[in-house]
């Protein structure tokens, strides 16, 4: 979609985070980067362009609190800012690097005990959620992988006609997730699903 100066002024003014604007003015989540950030309109709002760049969190929970935002079908709390190769969300703050989910855990229940790492009950790595969060082990986390994926070709067989190279060619995709369900006769969940979970194999 074409935005006119009275989106941008629009988009400039609310604070929801990029990927709901992305998808109201129907644009590309950098493009909305982009004009908050004064890269493109910089005539529109010049002060506030400048406010929305050197905006700072005050500890690693906030980016956390500003930057995720709750599904309310879900209750998953989504980050929206970038992932790392495995799909957990990541940042950096005051020069050091951070997962988003660890941190939302440690803010809200206290430090995570020396060597284990947080299992999602709600299979959705972008999760920061606490509740959705419990410490386990490395094993407790492969268990969780081999059940879910048994459910998976268990119940939602749909997903399972997919071949190998067909789930490569989707997480290749830049599509959208929609559109690639349409194409392949899947449900978008089984999209967005694959192209999270690197580990994702076509046949159990
Ligand atoms: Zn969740």
């Amino acid at each position: 979609m074409k935005l006119n100066e009275a989106d941008v002024i629009a988009i400039l003014l609310d604070r929801r985070p990029e990927a709901d604007m992305a998808k109201q003015f129907g644009v590309a989540k950098n493009t909305i980067n982009r004009i908050r950030t004064g890269a493109r309109w910089a005539h529109v709002a010049p002060d506030i362009q400048r406010w929305h760049r050197y905006v700072r969190a005050s500890s690693p929970a906030d980016v956390v609190a500003q930057r995720s935002t709750l599904d309310p079908v879900t209750g998953c709390r989504n980050w929206d800012g970038s992932l790392q190769s495995e799909g957990y969300g990541n940042f950096s703050f005051d020069g050091q690097f951070y997962l988003a989910h660890r941190v939302a855990y440690e803010a809200a229940k206290g430090p995570i005990p020396d060597g284990l790492l947080l299992r999602h009950s709600c299979d959705n790595r972008r999760c920061c959620n606490h509740e959705h969060l419990t410490p386990g082990s490395d094993q407790d986390n492969k268990d969780d992988c081999v059940s879910r994926r048994r459910h998976y070709f268990g119940e939602q067989h749909h997903w399972a006609k997919l071949t190998e190279s067909q789930v490569q060619e989707i997480r290749a995709s830049k599509s959208r997730n929609k559109d690639l369900a349409a194409e392949f006769g899947v449900d978008p969940s089984a999209v967005s699903h694959i192209k999270r979970n690197r580990n994702w194999r076509a046949t159990p």
